[in-house]
């Protein structure tokens, strides 16, 4: 099954401690759809200018990608910049350029509406719902958000929450959101404001999920080099979508959702070992495989095959 994804389509600037480099591929849309794209098809909506490069509509050709719904209009491309401290997880914005974002209205193509699978990655929440509006018929949606929203939209972040099944987003957000300095306090309050699942992320210590009377925790994939770690999270949402689009036939369980939660944490390693989507570009299954193993082996998980 397909799964659409909305989200920023971007060229970046990422500036490390020991790297710099500049208009590469970015924003919560790119990120997801690669890592999703190992799983299901995907459908893409977004928006570039007329500076986004033709080879990246040829790398999403060569997924699978659908960009039916990426509008290409005259003008700049979205375009961010990040500098990380020597911690490689403090990240200080250096500029957002909205661009031809400003005048973004998404409008689905017909053939994209009855996709049962939505990921609306990191974007303003009012867009987020105007994508959700125009589609027919829906089984699981994912949402993510940052603390820009919090912060600057949240009654639009609020109306949006019912109609989501499954909320990521950091553990920072997750306190911001609800005022808790406990993350457990903070899940289970989320839960209340309208999804059904909660998944809280806490980068280099692993993640949160959240449903009604479950909880799972896992650590993250110990990994001894870290080159950009920009879009992991974009990259672990787009894998735990594309994972539960790809595979779950019938309804969503919190056992799927475990298993989502580390194909997502595997995607996510893999995204912070190469500059922008370097990594993401060309895996194989047995890679993503052989690590989803080594993961489970290491946190003693079990789950129902
Ligand atoms: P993350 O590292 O998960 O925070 O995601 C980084 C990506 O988000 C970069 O590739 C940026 O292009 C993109 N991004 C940064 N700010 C925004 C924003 N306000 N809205 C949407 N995408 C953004």
């Amino acid at each position: 099954m397909s799964v659409l994804i909305l989200g920023s389509i971007a060229l970046d600037t990422v500036k490390t401690p020991v790297e710099e480099h500049s208009d590469l591929l970015g924003g919560s849309a790119s990120y997801a759809a690669a890592a999703a794209s190992y799983f299901a098809p995907v459908r893409l909506v977004g928006i570039v200018g007329s500076d986004f490069p033709q080879s990246e509509f040829d790398f999403w050709k060569s997924r699978k990608i659908d960009v039916d719904g990426v509008q290409r209009v005259n003008g700049k491309t979205f375009r961010w910049s990040g500098e990380y401290a020597w911690d490689m997880n403090t990240r200080e914005t250096r500029s957002t350029d909205l661009n031809v974002f400003e005048k973004f209205e998404p409008k689905l193509p017909e053939s994209y509406r009855e996709t049962d699978f939505v990921l609306l990655a990191n974007i303003a929440p009012s867009l987020q719902s105007h994508v959700l509006k125009q589609m027919k018929k829906l089984r699981f949606v994912v949402a993510d958000t940052m603390n820009l929203w919090i912060e600057t939209a949240r009654k639009d972040l609020d109306a949006l929450l019912p109609t989501v099944d499954l909320l990521i987003l950091n553990d920072s957000e997750a306190r911001e959101m609800t005022k808790e300095t406990s993350l457990i306090k903070a899940g289970r309050g989320i839960r209340k404001m309208g999804p059904r699942y909660v998944a809280i992320k806490k980068g280099e210590h692993g993640a949160l999920l959240f449903g009604e009377d479950e909880f799972f925790s896992c650590g993250a994939y110990p990994l001894e080099d870290i080159h950009d770690p920009t879009g992991a999270g974009d990259t672990f949402a787009g894998g735990m979508a594309g994972y539960l689009a790809g595979t779950i036939g019938g309804k969503v369980t919190f056992t799927d959702l475990r298993k989502a939660i580390i194909y997502g944490s595997v995607l996510a390693s893999f995204c912070v070992e190469a500059f922008s989507l370097e990594k993401l570009r060309g895996l194989t299954m047995d890679q993503i495989n052989e690590r989803y193993e080594a993961f489970k082996m290491m946190s003693q998980f079990e789950v129902a095959e």
